[in-house]
């Protein structure tokens, strides 16, 4: 929706209107004539469409002065009541999912163990069972249902859907991610075996819903995920950026120099997952003894304030710094958040010492080092408003009007 331009010479139709009430350019009646320079008429044609298909309505908060001036006009808004959608965050050992209306509220959620090795075919199933419970809890049916968004944590071909060699997730590579989760979703919530699926890779569906949330204006924006794994997200111009087939962001597979013993989860040596990630950190602590398997468990270490666990995570984020450095100087963010199991004080004093004493003055003067705000939800709160963008997009809306028949 950011940054599209609009079909000039009075060619705008009915999903380039509700772009415009969505994104709260044009409000009015009047101001739609104004931004499309479409007669009165047709904009009323073309809005009472979209009244009809229930995507629209009119405001609550009274008439307001037209642009055009004469009389006060009615605010129009998205209508967020006439559908919701599913969403899911697949972590390696536990999942959490929710639905949530079009405007991202989360009407009820569900975390629970959910392990990302039993394989995409038990795993999915799963899902189809929590979703079926969710919508209970929430009071929908599954007809509300426009469309299930899915965070994973491997890369994604956003094309197909299908996760493309995740060293983290076994038995998923290639997998039909889509058509499974589609039928998991009729199978046990009863809903439609074509509804719409999409998936993307987890730090990057975190980073779209972050910028959003909290950070709208920020043209680019950078989100660093740092749990069992470590991954990257970009959002550039309110668009994730994905790279020619989803390898965009990996950077848990960098090379990093002091790292040539440690073996990846990948196969490979010396990546800097092998050596900064939380389930690196995990792994150092039981070597010490301390009882830790996971991101997660370092999370918990980590908030009762173990002391070998606090020392790790700072020399992790040190870690992570140095290649953030090279991150910052490439992309020149304005927001670089760090999230995930990691993300709290001293693996966030490591990486600003070492980002701001190894890149360039220049690419941090106007940076912004941030932890999250949408905290454990962002995931789920990026993946529902990709469903979101992707079906009310005006490419898609005038199809979606003609098939409800207005
Ligand atoms: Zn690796």
């Amino acid at each position: 929706m950011n940054g599209r331009v609009l079909r000039a010479g009075g060619h705008a139709g009915a999903g380039d209107l509700l772009a415009l009430v969505r994104s709260g350019r044009a409000t009015t009646r009047g101001a739609l004539q104004q931004a499309t320079g479409l007669s009165r008429a047709t904009v009323g044609q073309r809005l009472d469409r979209l009244f009809r298909a229930g995507w629209l309505r009119e405001g609550a908060g009274g008439p307001v002065d037209s642009p055009l001036g004469g009389r006060p006009s009615i605010t129009l808004e998205f209508d967020d009541s006439h559908a919701v959608v599913l969403a899911a965050d697949l972590d390696t050992r536990h999942a959490r999912a929710a639905v949530l209306s079009l405007t991202g509220e989360i009407q009820a959620e569900h975390t629970g163990a959910l392990v990302i090795e039993d394989g995409p075919e038990a795993v999915l199933d799963e899902l189809g069972r929590w979703f079926a419970e969710l919508l209970q809890k929430a009071g929908q049916p599954a007809d509300a249902v426009c469309g299930i968004g899915l965070a994973v944590p491997g890369p994604v071909d956003s094309d197909t859907g299908r996760v493309v060699q995740p060293p983290i997730m076994p038995g998923w590579d290639g997998h039909d991610i889509r058509g499974r989760l589609a039928r998991a979703f009729a199978e046990h919530a009863g809903g439609g075996a074509d509804t719409v699926v999409l998936v993307d890779n987890d730090a990057n569906l975190m980073a779209y819903g972050e910028q959003r949330a909290g950070y709208p204006d920020c043209t680019a924006f950078a989100l660093v995920k740092v749990s069992t794994g470590i991954g990257a997200g970009v959002v550039v111009r309110g668009e994730i950026y994905r790279g020619i087939d989803g390898g965009a962001g990996d950077i848990g597979h960098i090379r990093v120099p002091e790292g040539a013993d440690a073996l990846c989860r990948c196969g490979a040596y010396g990546c800097l997952a092998a050596l900064a990630s939380g389930g690196a950190v995990a792994r150092k602590l039981a070597e010490a003894g301390v009882p830790a398997a996971s991101g997660s468990d370092v999370r918990d270490l980590l908030v009762s304030g173990h002391p070998e666990a606090m020392a790790l995570a700072r020399e992790a984020g040190r870690r992570v710094g140095d290649v953030l450095a090279t991150v910052v100087t490439l992309l020149n963010p304005g927001v670089l958040m760090i999230a995930g199991d990691l993300a709290g004080t001293p693996f966030l004093t490591g990486v600003r010492e070492l980002l701001y004493q190894r890149a360039l003055p220049r690419s941090t003067a106007h940076l912004d080092v941030v932890t999250s705000r949408l905290g454990e939800r962002a995931g789920l709160v990026g993946a529902g408003a990709l469903v979101v963008e992707h079906l009310y997009a005006p490419e898609r809306v005038e199809e979606r009007l003609a098939a409800l028949g207005v």
